[in-house]
């Protein structure tokens, strides 16, 4: 499991701090590293992930 801090909030203590799985585990799953709470699946954090991905490109050159 990776520890990382993610633009998301846990639902139970607000944490940011998830424990994601890696691609050779079979639990796809995100829990928060705070309290363990179930946050979501691997298919959410992709559409997570990708989202930042845009979100932090540094092409703010326009203005
Ligand atoms: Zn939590």
């Amino acid at each position: 499991m990776l520890k990382v801090t993610l633009e998301l909030r846990c639902n139970v203590c607000n944490g940011e701090r998830f424990m994601l799985p890696t691609l050779e585990e079979t639990d796809q799953t995100i829990r928060c590293a705070e309290c363990g709470a179930f946050k979501c699946h691997g298919d959410d954090l992709e559409r997570v992930l990708a989202r930042d991905s845009v979100t932090q490109r540094p092409a703010r050159l326009a203005s």
